[in-house]
């Protein structure tokens, strides 16, 4: 193991969220703010104020859209959604450091994997929600629903049902994210990079965090072993 990983006190793994955080801003709420449909402001609104499960709050907004509208959505998210600088190198320091990456996104299957199509991640590296276009309306699909650990209940795509299978005595857990999605799983991990609602979250709470604006802060931080100084 190199230098570098050698300055944690227990091999790290990383759990990044994807929309706010890989890329530049969150897609659902990109997507229904492009094609507003009545209604969609109220539900963020109870999901951000913890009001909603996210679960059931993301489910209830796609399902505000017309299956129908499936090349629209997909091709404005496609086509509008930027990638937060430095996450190709991030990608690269964790090669050469043998460090594992997980894709940790409350994102939905349609746009987060074209978006992360160039960047080389296995597959099953990459944990986020599906879809069904097959009846009227929008349907999301959560194959990796809460467990029975999880106490946030809800959560759709369970982060920390996927960072508990990475027991806390044997690795040194960090977690990337920005918002209300990343919430429980900041609560489980030795580090958080944060950004947006997650730095109030993580102030609020106490919880150990680094703010970050580009993935090149984090590998700066994480060269210097992470721990906050
Ligand atoms: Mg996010
Ligand atoms: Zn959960």
């Amino acid at each position: 193991m190199s230098n570098t990983t050698t300055r944690f006190p227990r091999p790290p793994v990383l759990f990044c969220d994807f929309d706010g955080t890989i890329t530049l801003s969150d897609n659902i709420v990109a997507v229904m703010k492009h094609f507003n449909p009545p209604g969609w402001e109220n539900i963020v609104q109870q999901i951000l104020n913890e009001t909603k499960s996210i679960r059931q709050g993301v489910g209830e907004m796609f399902s505000l859209l017309p299956s129908s509208m499936k090349e629209e959505v997909t091709s404005y998210i496609l086509n509008s959604a930027g990638i937060r600088d430095g996450f190709a190198e991030l990608l690269e320091w964790c090669k050469k450091n043998d460090v594992p990456f997980y894709v940790t996104s409350g994102g939905i299957d349609f746009f987060v994997y074209p978006l992360l199509e160039p960047f080389g991640i296995p597959a099953d590296h990459i944990y986020c929600n599906g879809s069904d276009f097959s009846g009227e309306r929008i349907e999301i699909v959560w194959p990796h629903a809460c467990d029975s650990e999880c106490d946030n209940g809800g959560c759709g795509m369970c982060k920390t049902a996927v960072i508990r299978r990475f027991p806390s005595d044997r690795f040194y857990r960090i977690l990337i994210g920005d918002s209300v999605t990343d919430f429980a799983g900041a609560k489980l991990v030795d580090l958080v990079f944060s950004r947006s609602h997650l730095t109030v979250k993580c102030q609020e709470l106490g919880l150990p965090h680094i703010p970050f604006e580009t993935f090149h802060d984090i590998i700066k931080r994480l060269d210097q072993g992470g721990a906050d100084s």
